[in-house]
């Protein structure tokens, strides 16, 4: 049964672009709430749950979002939950990215966010000037938090994703093509940068284009997970027998408002903003740019593609299940008082 909860009490703000994301982060709401009316002339839609102790507004980004920050002054906090494309990291140990892994922005001694087409040529090249503000000190502390607690206790947030498949089993189910959000029975290959995907092809799918341009991956021997969920339905067995669930991966997140979708430049960003920054971007997005302004955002992306020209649907659904269950995971671990005591998400939402 629906709740009534008044404006003030929403300390949490979600922010989705697409309808796929919202469906994701809405469908890990605890309960739902009954519509609030909003500040006149906001024409955003919302949601209104809960998850946990937190009361939760979702909205979408497509609107205008200063809207929001008018209708819901109480908000401390927002996330920005939803899908991104990976870099090319094929050999790295550490965060070997797969398709429907969880990228959070949030890391030490390095930009979470970077924009990286804002910035000036010089006689060295494309100089990146831009920096996006890092997530607010609770989050900060939370994120650490959480990762002690995945260590501990193994990939808790698949609890999350298990237990929302179970509430909501019409999106667990393969066959309903545009409608299921467990892990597609489309293989994750990861195609070599200059092999580039024939303009006459229709669809996109790796493996059928060429075994050649496969970049060999390994297993990545990850941590058991937890007891409950390992025989659940969203996760699939590598051939090789070694569990292979989404992992967790904490860095740079590259921002721009275009699209990323040719491998050359995406490797090309990738190594200035490693050279210029001492960064590793481990995922491009589109909506970060616009949206972090102040201190008050975290940006949790799923892993959808490997932005290049293969970019395809097929894992657009349970990458942002992923990243919303983990973003239920961290919320779930912040205490309520700790939301109330942060200050007012002002920069939460970019003025423009
Ligand atoms: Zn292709």
């Amino acid at each position: 049964m629906a709740a009534s909860v008044s404006i003030d009490e929403y300390k949490v703000g979600v922010i989705c672009a697409l309808p796929l994301e919202r469906t994701a982060v809405d469908s890990m709401f605890d309960n739902y709430h009954d519509l609030l009316p909003t500040a006149s002339g906001d024409v955003n839609t919302y949601s209104f749950g809960s998850i946990g102790k937190h009361n939760v507004v979702l909205a979408s980004l497509c609107e205008r979002g200063r809207d929001m920050r008018r209708s819901f002054p109480g908000v401390k906090f927002g996330l920005m939950v939803g899908i991104a494309g990976g870099p090319l990291r094929p050999t790295t140990k550490h965060h070997d990215l797969r398709l429907g892994d969880v990228v959070v922005g949030c890391v030490n001694g390095v930009p979470s966010v970077i924009n990286y087409r804002l910035g000036k040529e010089t006689s060295m090249g494309f100089d990146i000037r831009s920096e996006l503000a890092e997530p607010p000190e609770a989050i900060q502390r939370a994120v650490s938090a959480l990762k002690t607690q995945h260590q501990r206790e193994g990939p808790t947030y698949l609890k999350r994703l298990d237990a929302m498949f179970r509430k909501n089993p019409r999106l667990n189910r393969p066959q309903i093509s545009v409608d299921y959000y467990n892990q597609p029975q489309v293989p994750d290959y990861l195609l070599e940068a200059d092999f580039v995907h024939p303009q006459d092809a229709a669809g996109c799918e790796g493996y059928r284009e060429s075994v050649d341009h496969v970049v060999a991956r390994g297993p990545r021997f990850l941590r058991d997970p937890p007891a409950d969920v390992g025989t659940a339905k969203f996760i699939k067995r590598r051939e090789d027998s070694f569990t292979d669930y989404p992992n967790v991966h904490y860095g740079t997140v590259a921002s721009a408002d275009t699209l990323m979708k040719d491998a050359t430049e995406r490797d090309a960003v990738y190594q200035r903003v490693k050279r210029q920054r001492k960064a590793d971007v481990l995922c491009f997005e589109m909506e970060a740019v616009g949206i972090v302004k102040g201190r008050q955002c975290l940006v949790v992306r799923g892993i959808c593609d490997y932005s290049d020209s293969h970019k395809n649907d097929a894992w657009q659904n349970f990458a942002p299940a992923t990243a919303a269950a983990y973003a239920k995971d961290l919320l779930l671990r912040i205490p309520p008082e700790m939301v109330s005591k942060s200050p007012r998400a002002n920069d939460v939402i970019d003025e423009g």
